[in-house]
């Protein structure tokens, strides 16, 4: 068969099987499982090394051909479907450990490599470390987590996973390469990202428009050999976010989670639970802790218990803790939270693979007010009000979710979860939450929101860090055709 135009331009790029243009492998690129707008790639390169990365963008760059990083594409955005055609960028081979620095605890990675490959090394290596771990199934990149400025179980302590990069090594579509951190100066593991300009923020949560990130050093925490996981039922979200609030500033927690009721319907395997049970709690909670020794983990223990009975002498209604290893004995689907990563199965394999949802980060001082008008927004919309709410660094600020599943072949309800997000997406904004890892339709709603001069600033480092506009085009409003 003659080759096409794709396969004559990226021919000489990779090994001819891992340049693939057959329709079902277009097609299975095409989408996600959210509602996103599909978009067909007119070829995927399975890129496994920089050399290949680095002649993939010389390519593009040089006959204009949109470029689309994607690793699992589980990112819940539709970002790495592609808005105008090109070639998909599969990260998925090019997941080298380049170096695990223990003493600074440090991790040097390329973009394939995964939260579970990553714990896994650190496990055979015997080290006691670990990196902030989503709710995203194992097989999900940890790069592509930091730059989208995800967050991960230490969030609490430590703030967004943007915030742990401390070095990048970043291709530009000029054919420049740039390094940002310490590693702009030294060729050591980079240690910090102070006390350079920081550039680094040029590449996060720019969704893959400014460059294509080859290598990144990123934090470890020590992780602590006591450690325990435990529930609460905290019964409505006025209690769970009271309590959220006053155990965030203790600086004693790893991780607080609330979570509303249609999770532990849908742990059980019932699909799209729209009705509370009369006794059921509305939320749950649950509280992370760890610590170096016996001593220091009952001083925070105590902590959490008095903080809980003084909630209570206030009038909430609270149970007591229950440790992850009891519930487990009467309830064994907990054990899904029993060690992260893991695979929610119950949001990613159901019959209808549909996924979506509406996550931000906002004040703690405003969650409240955001959650009601959520959980009515879902309701008008038929979709139980699964919620997840976290508070990060410190109290500053949390996540607050609204999740649906749905039936990704359903055109009502793909139809349905537009129109549900695009509400929640305006009252979120309304209530000073911001949406993150925003879908095109999303941006589109946050960008009047934008200040302009921010707005125009973004638009002209697009254009130095991408002047042919091939990274990921159509998002952000940054290409020069679209209007501000
Ligand atoms: C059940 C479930 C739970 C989740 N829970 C969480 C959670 O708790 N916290 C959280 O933060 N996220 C969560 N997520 C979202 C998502 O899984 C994570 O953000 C994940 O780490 C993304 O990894 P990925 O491999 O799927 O990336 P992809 O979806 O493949 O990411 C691709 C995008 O990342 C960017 N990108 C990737 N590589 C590069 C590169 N080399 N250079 C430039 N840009 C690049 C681009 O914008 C690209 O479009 C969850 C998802 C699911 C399905």
């Amino acid at each position: 068969m003659t080759p096409n135009r794709y396969e004559r331009l990226f021919g000489d790029v990779v090994p001819e099987q891992r340049l693939v243009t057959d329709e079902a492998t277009l097609s299975r690129f095409s989408r996600d499982t959210t509602e996103a707008e599909p978009g067909r790639p007119d070829v995927v390169l399975f890129i496994e090394n920089a050399a290949e990365a680095e002649a993939a963008v010389r390519v593009a760059a040089e006959h204009r051909v949109p470029l689309i990083p994607r690793i699992a594409g589980t990112n819940l955005g539709g970002l790495s479907i592609p808005v105008r055609g090109g070639a998909i960028l599969d990260l998925t081979g090019f997941n080298r450990i380049i170096d695990i620095n223990e003493i600074d605890m440090i991790a040097v990675i390329e973009p394939g490599v995964t939260f579970g490959q990553l714990v896994a090394e650190l496990k055979r290596r015997q080290l006691p470390l670990t990196i902030g771990i989503p709710l995203s199934p194992p097989h999900t990149s940890i790069m592509a987590n930091c730059l989208l400025d995800g967050l991960g179980n230490l969030s609490l302590l430590y703030g967004t996973m943007g915030e742990w990069i401390t070095g990048l090594e970043v291709l530009l579509s000029t054919g420049q390469t740039i390094r940002t951190g310490a590693w702009a100066v030294s060729d050591v593991p980079p240690f910090a990202r102070a006390p350079l300009p920081d550039l680094t923020g040029l590449f996060v949560s720019w969704q893959g428009t400014t460059g294509l990130v080859t290598k990144m050093a990123v934090e470890l925490k020590p992780k602590l050999a006591f450690r325990r996981r435990l529930f609460v039922l905290t019964y409505n979200r006025r209690t769970t976010y009271d309590l959220m609030r006053r155990l965030a500033r203790q600086r004693m927690f790893d991780d607080i989670g609330g979570l509303s009721w249609p999770t532990g319907k849908m742990m059980y395997g019932i699909e799209r639970p729209l009705e509370r049970d009369p006794d059921e709690p509305e939320f749950f909670t649950y509280i992370d802790l760890s610590a170096n020794s016996e001593a220091e983990l009952s001083i925070k223990l105590d902590t959490m218990t008095r903080i809980i009975a003084e909630q209570r002498s206030n009038g909430a209604e609270l149970e007591d803790p229950l440790d992850l290893d009891t519930i487990v004995k009467v309830a064994p689907q907990f054990e899904k939270f029993a060690e992260f990563p893991t695979d929610l199965e119950f949001l990613t394999q159901h019959p209808g693979g549909g996924l979506s949802w509406v996550g931000t980060y906002g004040p703690m001082s405003r969650f409240d007010r955001a959650a009601d008008l959520g959980i009515e927004i879902m309701a008008r919309y038929r979709f139980p009000p699964l919620i997840v709410s976290r508070p990060m660094k410190g109290g500053h600020f949390g996540v607050l979710r609204f999740i649906e599943t749905f039936s990704r072949d359903d055109d009502k309800e793909v139809e349905a979860v537009r129109r549900c997000n695009a509400e929640l997406t305006t009252m979120v904004l309304e209530q000073g939450f911001i949406p993150y890892k925003t879908p095109v339709r999303t941006t589109a709603q946050v960008i009047p929101h934008l200040w302009p001069g921010t707005h125009q600033l973004m638009r002209r480092l697009k254009e130095v860090l991408d002047p042919y506009q091939i990274m990921n085009p159509g998002r952000w409003g940054l290409d020069t055709e679209e209007e501000l």
